[in-house]
């Protein structure tokens, strides 16, 4: 809290001229080299950060883990029974194993934290009397800021000024229900929940406009005093990644169970007890996925990064493996599937139709008659009647941008609309009284202004919604009274041609007269302004990716049916004969609307209410529903969606955190690009579990066969631990980074509820393990037929294991094209780095004299190398010629 700031009395009970007065600021904001003074004294309008895990705790917390526990407890009886190399290696395993997880986990929380920084709320400033997008962490004590409808507060503000002003408190009171605002001063005594002129800190607009000051920022905001609430921890945690967690404990238990039996069988054999001992500690590391849960939080997080380079921020994790399975996309109309860059190409009014023709938001156009002849004066005259209307009833404005031309601040469309009053060579000047902002129920905006002789009243708004508001139009001289089904008429076809169409209107008012009923009384209709706004060319490649890989491309939007059909087909939706609007949605009960939504992509005309019931429908037919949002109203659509997917740039906070991921650059190809990421997740995470399981699974089976069959081990204990050490950190990441297969988006999307771990895997779980063990008791036969000592013989076996380990790991890269292919060798860098630092342990392993000595390993010759290689080859080609019977059958 401000030193300098008196005890009393406090801003909620100060009249707002005397909180501008104590604030040093003006109605018109502070200059910018006075909010650097405020912002140097103040400080950042930043909460302080929780305090984050030091990096030894994160450290030790990889030891936090049943898995972790069984090893280590391992690696103690090991060394009590005088076997300290073996307890090494298992150590070795450990640690290599907590340093991975360490660094990725650390890279993951960068990532996740990146991504934090990316979703920092703007606010709405005015600086130098100049309305400005600035971070909320530039605001300082005295700072403007405009509010509205889905805005998070960025700061305490004391209300300037406020029409049907809503804000929800709750996270400061308690309260769910949200308070009414306003600006008359309330009590001093008054509590928190009853102040009213007041608007805290991280609190939600819910409903209407306001222009407030700042009191107070950071921590000595309201929130700041009680900060704990707001740190939102992000954990590294899916349903999957859970999942696997359990799956990776069951293994342990039955390891540690089937461990127990072999002992008693070993025993049973006549082996000596530490000899028995040692070879099921073998058995249990070997057979214990303990690097499993770890890579799998990689390949998350690896997957959440590559979304945010592709402009799909994710706000919540689960949403990356939801992705994956999503079948129906809807997305908004304007902004996602088109640029959102408008143009005011055509106007009607009572004298005909003028085609405009100009570069961006620039001034200077060709205004022709639709014949291409000059306009009349009249046409003229009412162009810059309607031009004049549709500045004024307008929230944007145009700024010069880098490259000489000029750029909107606000609604493009209005921004549109300031360019035509330009064209048409209309200079409003009214001072604006009042305004009833625009919202997706009633489809029009209304503003007052105080012009030359009196009062003037300037609507826009959609021709349905506002035509019925009007009762007179527009001539030359005078005003005749409305022929409404002709402007129903001339709305539609321009509709067809694909235009978004606005009807504009105006009345003069009585001297005293407000705004505050909220109905206009009857309008006078100036005419119709037909908008193009192209549909981006990514978005067509994007639908038709995203249909190529069976998702349902719809479309919601606010626009006129006709608009959003011509739309539709430029961009190759499904079905773009049929509409349905919200009036037929609204006639429909569930069942019915669960039928229509499964056939329709167009909705048009539709509130966020009706979105919401959409996204009920498609999910009771079964389909994992992606649903776009932007709007305050829309958070309750978006939270009931599989994925909600908020606007980065247009949408308003509410919407953004009601998302489950935030498009940065509002565009519809990023969702494809998204979903495209979360398929190559999925299947990575099914890579990474379908190599481990088998590998360790045919380790684990050499050991208890040799147990049940009496027979010695062809690797020694200590020896399996190495296998296990060198493999499971140096191949078994490798998988996390494996780029999309070429034909992720050539599939259907996989069924929502299919089981990580489908029938395919689990066979080959077992087929897998089964043929390295066979491989393995060959080579063993084959080296004692050729008399080799039993070292050589023991490296021969434990470097045929990781080739093989190799060879599967080349087979599971491609889980349904061949693995042997240009393609499927050329590998990713991570893939040869693995590969590389396994082979180099490896010759160490098998020729470094010291090595030599610990492991017991022996150099090899040529003979047995071929065999090496060869049985990693081998392994490569019997799953690859498993896949092509799977696919033949
Ligand atoms: P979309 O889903 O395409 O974004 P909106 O709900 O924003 O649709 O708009 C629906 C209709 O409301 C538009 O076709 C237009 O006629 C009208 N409209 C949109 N924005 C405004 C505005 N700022 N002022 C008045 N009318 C508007
Ligand atoms: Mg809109």
């Amino acid at each position: 809290m401000p030193a300098d700031r008196p005890p009393q009395p406090p801003w909620h009970a100060l009249p707002p001229g005397a909180v501008l007065a104590r604030l040093e600021a003006a109605p018109g904001g502070l200059t910018a080299t006075e909010a650097a003074a405020r912002l140097a004294r103040h400080g950042p309008n930043r909460l302080p950060e929780p305090p984050r895990r030091g990096a030894l705790r994160r450290f030790l917390d990889q030891f936090r883990n049943l898995l972790i526990h069984v090893l280590l407890v391992s690696a103690a009886i090991s060394l009590a029974l005088g076997h300290p190399v073996d307890a090494g290696v298992i150590l070795g395993v450990v640690v290599l194993n907590a340093i991975v997880g360490f660094i990725q986990e650390g890279r993951a929380e960068q990532a996740l934290a990146a991504i934090r920084g990316m979703l920092a709320p703007h606010a709405s400033v005015l600086r130098d009397g100049v309305r400005t997008d600035l971070p909320a962490e530039a605001l300082v004590p005295g700072d403007v800021v405009l509010l509205e409808a889905g805005d998070r507060v960025p700061a305490d503000l004391r209300i300037l000024s406020a029409r049907a002003l809503r804000a929800e408190e709750a996270m400061l009171t308690g309260e769910s229900v949200p308070a009414d605002k306003d600006v008359a001063a309330v009590p001093e005594g008054a509590a928190l929940g009853d102040r009213h002129s007041l608007l805290f800190s991280g609190t939600l607009v819910v409903t209407g406009q306001a222009r407030g000051v700042v009191v107070a920022t950071g921590a000595a905001s309201e929130i700041g005093r009680v900060s704990t609430l707001l740190a939102e921890v992000q954990t590294l945690e899916t349903p999957l990644i859970r999942q696997m967690d359990r799956f990776a404990r069951q293994v342990t238990i039955a390891v540690l169970g089937l461990s127990a039996f072999a002992f008693a069988v070993a025993l049973f054999q006549g082996w000596a007890a530490a000899d028995a001992f040692m070879a099921v500690v073998g058995l249990a590391v070997a057979a214990i996925p303990e690097g499993l849960p770890a890579v799998l939080t990689v390949t998350l997080a690896i997957g959440v990064r590559r979304m945010a380079a592709r402009h799909a921020i994710i706000r919540r994790l689960p949403a990356v493996e939801t992705l994956g399975a999503v079948g129906v996309i809807c997305s908004d109309k304007t902004g996602t599937f088109t640029r959102n860059e408008m143009e005011a190409r055509a106007v009607l009014t009572a004298a005909g139709r003028l085609s405009i023709e100009g570069e961006g938001y620039g001034p200077v156009a060709s205004i022709v008659t639709a014949g291409g002849g000059t306009p009349t004066a009249e046409a003229m005259t009412l162009l810059r009647r309607l031009a004049r209307a549709g500045a004024l009833c307008n929230d944007a404005t145009l700024a010069p941008d880098e490259s000489g031309g000029r750029t909107v601040l606000g609604d493009p469309m209005e921004g549109a609309l300031l360019a035509l009053a330009a064209r048409a060579g209309v200079v409003p000047e009214a001072q604006r009284l009042d305004v009833i902002p625009f919202d997706s129920r009633n489809r029009w905006m209304a503003t007052l202004h105080w012009a030359e002789d009196g009062r003037l009243l300037a609507v826009k708004g959609a021709p349905e919604a506002l035509l019925p508001l009007c009762a007179l139009e527009a001539t030359d001289e005078s005003e005749t009274s409305l022929d409404a089904p002709r402007w129903e008429r001339a709305a539609q076809s321009l509709a067809e041609e694909g235009f978004r169409v606005l009807a504009l209107a105006e009345t003069w008012l009585p001297e005293d007269a407000s705004l505050a009923d909220g109905t206009p009384p009857p309008l006078t209709l100036l005419g119709l302004v037909g908008l193009l706004d192209p549909p981006r060319t990514e978005a067509i490649a994007a639908v038709a990716e995203c249909r190529a890989a069976g998702i349902r491309v719809a479309m919601i939007t606010g626009d006129h049916p006709a608009t959003a059909r011509a739309i539709a087909g430029a961009l190759g939706l499904g079905q773009t004969e049929r509409a349905l609007t919200g009036i037929d949605l609204d006639a429909l009960d569930d069942a019915a609307l669960r039928r229509a939504a499964a056939e329709t992509d167009i909705f048009a005309r539709t509130s966020p209410e009706q979105k919401l019931r959409l996204v009920t429908a498609l999910q009771a037919e079964g389909g994992v529903v992606a649903m776009t949002g932007d709007g305050v109203n829309d958070a309750p659509a978006l939270r009931r969606a599989d994925v909600g997917v908020a606007m980065g740039r247009k949408g308003t906070e509410a919407a953004k955190e009601a998302a489950d991921m935030v498009l940065a650059d509002d565009n519809f190809a990023s969702i494809a690009a998204a979903v495209r990421e979360g398929r190559t997740v999925h299947d990575n995470l099914q890579k990474v579990i379908a190599w481990t399981l088998p590998t360790n699974g045919g380790e684990a089976l050499v050991v208890v066969a040799a147990i049940l069959l009496g027979i010695a081990l062809p690797m020694t204990p200590v020896q399996i631990l190495w296998v296990n050490m060198v493999t499971a950190v140096a191949l078994g990441l490798t998988l996390a980074f494996e780029p999309p297969e070429r034909d992720v988006m050539a599939r259907p999307p996989r069924p929502p509820r299919a089981a990580l771990l489908p029938a395919v895997l689990a066979w080959r779980v077992v087929f897998v393990s089964v043929a390295m063990a066979a491989v393995v008791f060959a080579l063993d036969t084959w080296a004692r037929s050729r008399g080799l000592p039993a070292e050589a013989a023991r490296s021969l076996v434990v470097n045929a294991v990781v080739a093989m380990e190799v060879g599967y790991l080349f087979a599971v890269r491609q889980s349904r094209s061949t693995g042997f292919s240009v393609e499927g060798f050329r590998g990713t860098p991570a893939i040869w780095i693995g590969v590389g630092v396994t082979a180099a342990a490896q010759l160490a392993f098998t020729y470094l004299p010291p090595l030599q000595r610990l492991f017991g390993s022996a150099g090899l010759g040529m003979p047995e190398m071929t065999m090496v290689v060869g049985a990693g080859a081998a392994l490569l080609l019997l799953v690859e010629a498993e896949k092509v019977l799977r696919r033949k059958a």
